[in-house]
């Protein structure tokens, strides 16, 4: 799927998204729906429920894979996240600074750094 150009659902540094076990979930008890979660995310991962007036999440594999913001911003502690250890593991299990390393030393153009005047 695809918003603003952007494939949300691309392989994370060659992972395919869908083995990546990383979403929110809305523990709809603690949920006030504030909306905050909905507006404030950038890839479209919650939709709100109008006759439930709580947030769900419509589209979890859009999540940025380690991305915790909604998690942090929500008042209520309403949303959570598998532990920061699963994706660690995950960064170990499937040699992804390898891949990163390469990335860096292969994109100057990109990445590096450049005090603007
Ligand atoms: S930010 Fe929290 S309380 Fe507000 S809608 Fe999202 S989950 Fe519910
Ligand atoms: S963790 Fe980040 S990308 Fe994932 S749903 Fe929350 S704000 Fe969106």
């Amino acid at each position: 799927m695809s918003a603003n150009g952007k494939n949300l659902t691309a392989p994370w540094h060659g992972v395919p998204r869908e083995e990546i076990d990383w979403h929110p979930t809305v523990v709809a008890e603690r949920c006030m729906g504030c909306g905050l979660c909905v507006t404030s995310c950038g890839r479209n991962v919650f939709a709100f429920n109008y006759e439930t007036k709580k947030a769900v999440v419509a589209n979890p594999l859009h999540c940025m894979v380690g991305c915790s913001t909604c998690g942090t911003i929500c008042d209520r502690d309403a949303i959570e996240f598998p532990s920061p250890g699963y994706v660690r593991h995950l960064i170990q299990e499937k040699k992804i600074l390898r891949d990163v390393k390469k990335t860096i030393r292969e994109n100057p153009e990109i990445y590096a750094f450049r005090v603007k005047k």
